[in-house]
Formats: structure tokens, C-alpha cells, sequence
């Protein structure tokens, strides 16, 4: 079935969205906030860098209580067997 509802279609893509959000906590004074993946490929947020870092987007996000600028590293999930 190729038949889509719509408005069933767009609620999923909204839930979908808002189950993607991330909350991490800021380094310096533990606050946390939310953070949204990229895109679809790199929703796993980290806050340091592997070793080696790998293939990752990096992205800043200051802290709405101190303004220290976190920087979120986000990498592809491991693949689970
Ligand atoms: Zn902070």
C-alpha cells in the first residue's frame, strides 16, 4: 500500500522529530539542554572526540546558564549485531 494519510504522515514525521532531540549536559556547570542531530546519519551525540576521532559533524551549543560553548561531537550509531 502506497496510500498515505497525510496528516498521519506529517505526525509521524513531527514525533519523529522530537524523539530525535538529544539532552546533554553542559561540561562546565551541568546544565542540561537539548540538541537536535544534524541530520538522519550522525544522532550520536558525544562530548569528546574518539580516538581516532573518525568520521563525525561537529557542532557548538552555548550554554543558556554559564555561555560556556560546548561543543557536541555527533557520530554514526554503532551498528549493533
Ligand atoms: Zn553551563
Amino acid at each position: 500500500m502506497h496510500c498515505l494519510n497525510p496528516e498521519i504522515f506529517t505526525y509521524n514525521l513531527i514525533k519523529k522529530q522530537i524523539m530525535s532531540f538529544k539532552t546533554l549536559g553542559c561540561l562546565k556547570c551541568g546544565s542540561s539542554y537539548d540538541v537536535i542531530p544534524p541530520d538522519g546519519v550522525y544522532t550520536e551525540p558525544r562530548s569528546k572526540l574518539d580516538d581516532p576521532p573518525g568520521d563525525f559533524v561537529e557542532m557548538k551549543k552555548e550554554c543558556i546558564s554559564c555561555k560556556n560553548k560546548n561543543t557536541i561531537y555527533w557520530y554514526k550509531p554503532e551498528i549493533k549485531q
